[in-house]
């Protein structure tokens, strides 16, 4: 069986990314709502290579099927051409509500689908997950804190959200959606996860979604103006797709049914990201001051406790290394860490392995998190343009 079972995994590997063989009983079958769009094809990647069956619900508003199109044909993996304001029928064990669109400038392109994206999205997709008895993890969003009065947000802070802004349709859309996820879990005695994410980055981002991460970077690289909305001494804290895809998976699989935060707390002004994508990026852009966003929450970065202490889990970044390993790396002959704070833009040299300890600072979570993060989705975006000029696609 085993030699099956290997041959099996070489002949798919062949035409597929490796997927690990898991026994029936293991073997979940999986909805990903939303599963062609940034973060779900990244959580698709995941779940097909740890060897489950995976269902992709999606209907392509800012989703592409490029993004899963290396699945397509694969026996544990179905993509569906489906809206969830209509309801659905199928059988599953859980399901990853991600269904919604995430820019600004998506989500209040129309409002009201937004809004019934949502609502009545959620209300279909905690319906289906009632009658066949599934697990349902909700795409929440840090957005729900609104404006925030309280600083860093933890789960226990109720927000400050305007009810009738420009952000509204999405901000409470996601307060709609995780009240409805309580009310079947209690009324309904539904399973629900409830995770709410902090801004996030990494290849497969919509080119022209108009989030600050994709528009500085492609401004950089075509050396138009970098623009800045109001005076940027907003903050964001970016985290990047592979640490929020693993924090997905933890939670859903955890015993956590209370909202849960994931996000990195490494908090930058908008002004300091856009020098230091310019700085990445090599590029002779210029800064420029456009007016101010409306209702743009001006300070946003998680309190991540709660992960970390109930999902042992925490942001590490591209490489992947959990702290420690990196303090082993980090204590090579060579290394350079081009982390931005303070203490760590110095080579580390084997004889200081303790002062790195000492010296690391409390918000250090891995290898350059976000600089390596960027470096990637800067050769992703760079790659996409060069793909475009030459017409490969439509
Ligand atoms: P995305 O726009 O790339 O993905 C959203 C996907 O949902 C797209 O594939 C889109 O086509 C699909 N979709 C939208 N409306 C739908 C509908 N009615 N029926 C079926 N499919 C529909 O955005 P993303 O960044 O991957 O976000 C995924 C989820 O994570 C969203 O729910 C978003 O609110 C949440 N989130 C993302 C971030 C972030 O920084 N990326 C932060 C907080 C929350
Ligand atoms: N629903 C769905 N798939 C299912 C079961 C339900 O899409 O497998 C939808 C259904 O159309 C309904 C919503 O989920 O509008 C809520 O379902 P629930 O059973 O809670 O409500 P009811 O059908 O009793 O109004
Ligand atoms: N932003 C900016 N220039 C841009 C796009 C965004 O200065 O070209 C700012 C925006 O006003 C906000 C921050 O960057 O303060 C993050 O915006 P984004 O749309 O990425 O996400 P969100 O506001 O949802 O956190």
């Amino acid at each position: 069986l085993r030699e099956k079972i290997r041959d099996l995994e070489q002949s798919l590997s062949q035409k597929y990314p490796p997927v690990k063989f898991l026994s029936e009983k293991d073997r979940k079958r999986i909805l990903i709502t939303g599963g062609a769009g940034f973060v779900g094809s990244h959580l698709t990647d995941k779940l097909m290579m740890d060897g489950h069956e995976v269902t992709v619900v999606d209907n392509f508003f800012t989703g592409r099927k490029r993004n899963v199109e290396h699945w397509i044909g694969h026996e544990n993996f179905e993509l569906i051409n489906h809206d969830v304001v209509e309801p659905l029928y199928i059988e599953v064990d859980q399901i990853y509500h991600l269904a919604s669109p995430a820019s600004p400038p998506n989500y209040m392109y129309n409002p009201i689908k937004t809004l019934k994206t949502n609502t009545i999205g959620t209300l279909n997709m905690l319906g289906l997950a009632k009658r066949v008895g599934a697990r349902l993890l909700l795409a929440s969003t840090s957005e729900v804190y609104g404006d925030p009065e309280e600083h860093p947000q933890n789960e226990e802070y109720w927000g400050h959200v305007n009810p009738i802004g420009p952000r509204a349709c999405y901000d409470e859309g996601k307060r709609v959606a995780e009240t409805m996820c309580y009310a079947y879990m209690k009324q309904e005695g539904v399973e629900v996860r409830v995770a709410r994410i902090f801004n996030t980055f990494g290849s497969r981002m919509h080119m022209n979604d108009g989030r600050v991460v994709s528009n500085f970077i492609l401004q950089a690289l075509q050396g138009e103006p970098l623009t800045v909305y109001g005076t940027g001494s907003q903050t964001r804290a970016f985290q990047y797709v592979s640490d929020l895809v693993n924090g997905l998976v933890l939670l859903m699989n955890s015993n956590i049914s209370s909202p849960v935060n994931l996000g990195n707390p490494e908090e930058h002004t908008i002004l300091e990201f856009a020098r230091l994508i310019k700085s990445l990026v090599v590029s002779r852009s210029q800064i420029q001051f456009l007016p101010e966003a409306q209702d743009d929450p001006q300070r946003r970065r998680p309190d991540i406790r709660k992960a970390k202490m109930m999902l042992g889990w925490e942001p590490v970044g591209v490489s992947g290394l959990t702290p420690s390993y990196t303090l082993a790396q980090a204590t090579q002959p060579g290394f350079t860490c081009g982390f931005n704070g303070p203490l760590l833009a110095v080579p580390v040299t084997p004889n200081r392995p303790k002062t790195f300890q000492r010296e690391r600072p409390a918000n250090f979570y891995g290898l350059v998190p976000l600089e390596e993060g960027l470096n990637k989705t800067i050769h992703y975006f760079s790659r996409e343009l060069e793909h475009q000029a030459n017409n490969q696609y439509i």
